[in-house]
């Protein structure tokens, strides 16, 4: 899949010490990388809608995560996928009476032009799920092959006898590891976040589908064994994880409403057909970000899209300083407020950087650093150079060179471009 241009990052003197991030999962601070190179794997959008504010805050999160890293001397290895097949995006064009291919290439487009936009770095690799489908076969029939997914009769398949295949979770002794939820609380999230509990013929209500059998009116791949038909949305990032990283990845990401059922599910299907005790070493969960006081979702309408506001004349810049002076780890509420804030925060940095000189930058520059090494910290780095762009504003400062050097610095580790 063809991801986006990269944006030019500068490179600044000095480094970021050692990066750590609160797993999600244990809540401890670990390395995001435990020598050298660390492996990184984000869930992508399923390109049925624009990219609203909370896919921006994920994906400016794994930028920043990616960046720091880097400026720390890491070589990361960074992965995305893209769902472009799903129930969901079906849902959509038929709705809207368009082609789904049609649908998904548009907002693949204006999820491309956001992060551009906004600054993202593009992953290394960019997957699509339908380019990948011929990776998922494999692992699927191993699944079978050692017992931990079995077949159920889809009578209503386009043909006779056909199948489609279950990830049966009781197999899985890890299973629950990575939400830690009690099975009460698994199933009511099941049904709302693309699992079928009631589903008849399964061992039990959350197995998860690995295979569909071709319905009349669906798209269709070549499953080999497994007869014609489509993915799964989870097995789709587990094979691409393994494929493209190898297990275990050092940080699984996305936003925190995936944690259940798509990042364990993913982490069990993983673990069984790759045989390996882990999926992934950590995992980094962006907060929801909601408006009038409720979670942003598809279901609510109540969705602030990028492009849109991009159309309607606000600097990108405004936007990513905005998102940035959120902690990630936090549900917030978006507000007009913030973006009035992120656009006033980026016109004082760009008054404070015209000037002929100003005070020392080093200090700065490291506390940057160490913010966002500490568990991505944005709002203490958005801090930091805050009280930099007030001193040079009142007393000035005759360190010539400051003002570049903490553009510069901005721009590679922050992303923000001043
Ligand atoms: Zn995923």
């Amino acid at each position: 899949m063809k991801s986006w241009p990269a944006p030019f990052v500068p490179i600044v003197p000095g480094r970021s010490p050692q990066v750590r991030v609160r797993d999600t999962v244990s809540g401890e601070l670990v390395p995001a990388a435990l020598g050298d190179s660390a492996s990184v794997y984000v869930c992508g959008i399923t390109p049925y809608d624009a990219t609203h504010l909370g896919h921006a805050a994920t994906y400016v999160t794994f930028d920043l995560l990616v960046r720091v890293l880097r400026d720390s001397g890491v070589k990361v290895s960074y992965v995305q996928n893209i769902t472009d097949i799903d129930d969901p995006l079906l849902e959509r064009a038929e709705r809207d009476g368009i082609d789904w291919q049609q649908l998904a290439t548009r907002e693949i487009g204006l999820f491309r032009e956001d992060m551009t936009a906004l600054g993202v770095l593009p992953p290394d690799e960019y997957l699509g799920a339908v380019e990948s489908i011929p990776t998922f076969i494999a692992p699927i029939e191993k699944l079978l092959a050692i017992g931990d997914a079995y077949l159920v009769p889809a009578p209503d398949a386009s043909r006779p006898q056909a199948h489609d295949v279950y990830f049966d979770v009781s197999r899985d002794p890890k299973f629950g590891s990575v939400s830690r939820l009690e099975e009460a609380d698994m199933l009511a999230v099941f049904a709302e976040r693309g699992g079928d509990p009631d589903r008849p013929g399964k061992r039990n209500r959350l197995d998860a589908l690995l295979w569909r059998a071709h319905r009349a009116g669906e798209p269709e791949w070549d499953g080999g064994p497994l007869g014609p038909g489509r993915p799964g949305w989870h097995i789709e990032c587990a094979c691409i994880a393994c494929s493209h990283l190898g297990v275990p990845i050092d940080i699984q990401g996305g936003g925190n409403d995936l944690i259940f059922p798509h990042h364990e599910m993913s982490a069990a299907h993983a673990r069984s057909f790759s045989g390996q005790p882990s999926f992934a070493r950590a995992y980094v969960h962006q907060g929801m970000v909601g408006l009038d006081g409720e979670k942003m979702s598809k279901s609510k309408g109540n969705l602030v899209f990028v492009s849109e506001l991009r159309r309607a004349g606000v600097d990108p810049m405004a936007i990513r300083v905005a998102l940035l002076a959120h902690h990630h780890a936090q549900d917030w509420i978006w507000e007009e407020a913030d973006l009035r804030a992120g656009q006033a925060r980026l016109d004082t940095w760009r008054q404070a950087v015209s000037g002929n000189g100003g005070p020392p930058a080093e200090a700065t520059i490291a506390e940057v650093r160490a913010a966002l090494a500490d568990d991505l910290d944005s709002p203490r780095a958005l801090a930091a150079v805050d009280a930099w762009a007030a001193e040079a504003l009142s007393s000035g400062g005759d360190d010539l060179g400051a003002p570049g050097v903490l553009a510069r610095a901005l721009d590679s580790v922050l992303g923000v471009r001043l």
